[in-house]
Formats: C-alpha cells, sequence, structure tokens
C-alpha cells in the first residue's frame, strides 16, 4: 500500500502556503526550474529538503518529533557469507517495506545506513498524533517484515530478523555543512531511538516511556523491564510492544 499521491507539495503547503505543484500538468515549470519530488517522502519536494536557510532563516530548528529507528539484526555478519546478489535483495526487501509503511503514515525516511532506517514523524509533514503514527508504522515494518521472511525461507534465501525503537521529544532539524548540504535529524531523542533499536531482539518493537505513555491504551499487556542502554547512565524502563 503507497500514501495517496497529492499533487501539491505537502511540506511546502504546510509550512509556507506555497502550493508547489509534483505531479500534474501544472508540475513541468516547476521541474524545470529543478525542484524534483524529495526521496524521503513521495509527497514533499526537494524544496522541503533545503528550507531551513531560505525560509526558516536558520540552519537548525527545533521540532516536537518521534524518531523510529529499524536495523536488521546480525546482518553484517550475515552478508560476510551470503552472495552479494543474495544480500543486495534483502535490502532492496528491507528499504521497500520500510518506506511503505512509514510514507503511509506520513513520517519520513531520512535515511537508509546499510541495512538500518531512520525514520522521522511530525516534520515536514505535521501531525498532532504523531507518535500513534509511529507506532502504526513499527507495527506495520514488523508485518511485513515477518512475511518477506516466511517468503526468503520458503526459498532458501537468509532471512535475518529485525528490531524497532521508537522515541519523541523535541529533535534539532536542520542542514549540516555547506558544500554537502545533507538533510538531517540530531540530538537527545535520536540517541535514546538509536539504543531502544539496539536493545529490541528480532522482531519486537521496543519504546521509551514518553512514547508509551501516548499509546498505552491500545497494549494493555506491555510489560515494561529495566534496560541498560549503550552509552546511557543508569538502567531505562522500556516497553516492548506486541506488533
Ligand atoms: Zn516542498
Amino acid at each position: 500500500m503507497s500514501p495517496s499521491r497529492s499533487r501539491i507539495c505537502q511540506g511546502c503547503w504546510q509550512h509556507m502556503r506555497m502550493p508547489i505543484p509534483i505531479r500534474g500538468a501544472l508540475s513541468w515549470p516547476v521541474r524545470l526550474l529543478g525542484v524534483r519530488i524529495s526521496r524521503m517522502h513521495p509527497n514533499l519536494c526537494t524544496i522541503c529538503e533545503t528550507m531551513f536557510t531560505r525560509v526558516k532563516r536558520r540552519k537548525q530548528i527545533l521540532v516536537p518529533a518521534t524518531v523510529l529507528f529499524a536495523d536488521l539484526r546480525d546482518f553484517t555478519t550475515l552478508s560476510q557469507c551470503t552472495e552479494s546478489s543474495e544480500v543486495l535483495g534483502v535490502l532492496d526487501g528491507f528499504a521497500d517495506e520500510c518506506a511503505a509503511a512509514v510514507w503511509e503514515r506520513d513520517g519520513i525516511v531520512n535515511k537508509f545506513i546499510g541495512d538500518s532506517m531512520l525514520a522521522v514523524f511530525n516534520f515536514p509533514i505535521l501531525r498532532h498524533d504523531h507518535v500513534e503514527q509511529a507506532v502504526l508504522a513499527a507495527q506495520d515494518i514488523q508485518r511485513r517484515w515477518a512475511e518477506r521472511r516466511r517468503t526468503l525461507s520458503g526459498r532458501g534465501l537468509v532471512s535475518p530478523g529485525l528490531g524497532v525503537g521508537i522515541h519523541t521529544g523535541v529533535a534539532s532539524i536542520g542542514e549540516i555543512g555547506t558544500a554537502y548540504k545533507d538533510f538531517t535529524i540530531i540530538g537527545p531523542v535520536v540517541n535514546m531511538a538509536a539504543r531502544l533499536q539496539a536493545a529490541a531482539g528480532a522482531g519486537e518493537i521496543l519504546t521509551s516511556t514518553d512514547v508509551y505513555e501516548r499509546v498505552a491504551a491500545a497494549f494493555p499487556h506491555c510489560e515494561p523491564r529495566e534496560s541498560r542502554l549503550k552509552g546511557i547512565d543508569g538502567p531505562v524502563t522500556v516497553h516492548p510492544l506486541v506488533p
């Protein structure tokens, strides 16, 4: 399932009230100016990725956001003893399933780094329910991946598990670099989401208490546990959610 494709860029409309056509007959003059559909979401344009210095007049802005990391378990070890075409096939599937689940819920895929994905909810497409949307996306990612794993193992191919971590809070979003500009998100929210993901087992979604409190009604049987997360002092209460 892919998100409904809009004719104008949702980010430019929400942040600047500018109707930038990205599909249909009106989009060609914009394309001639070099504006393209963003790789991060099919309803955003490349202006959204560079709006910081031009529109917001700052390289970084603080935004309430939910950050989701998904990562294939033990993939580095697996890829060392597996045919490269098979490895690429697994990564293609991982990217496709993750992107579809995130886009459907108005999140952006900020980066794929090998066997790992960083997704952000509530920027540039604003959603007051961004925490809930991120959790729904995580469940969808696990469901989709479980299905794909069954197909892969049925064909005798490697089928690594997948772990997800989610945290929410105020993050710094903007551009890094001057010659080579990169749209990025940084801050403790990102670090915590990455640590939760690293602590998640295959098939698991681990969230922070801040995330869990927003979705608790949907997960009454969640059993929180204390976990030591790399780089964070003291135990942290983590909440495993059933996909
Ligand atoms: Zn845009």
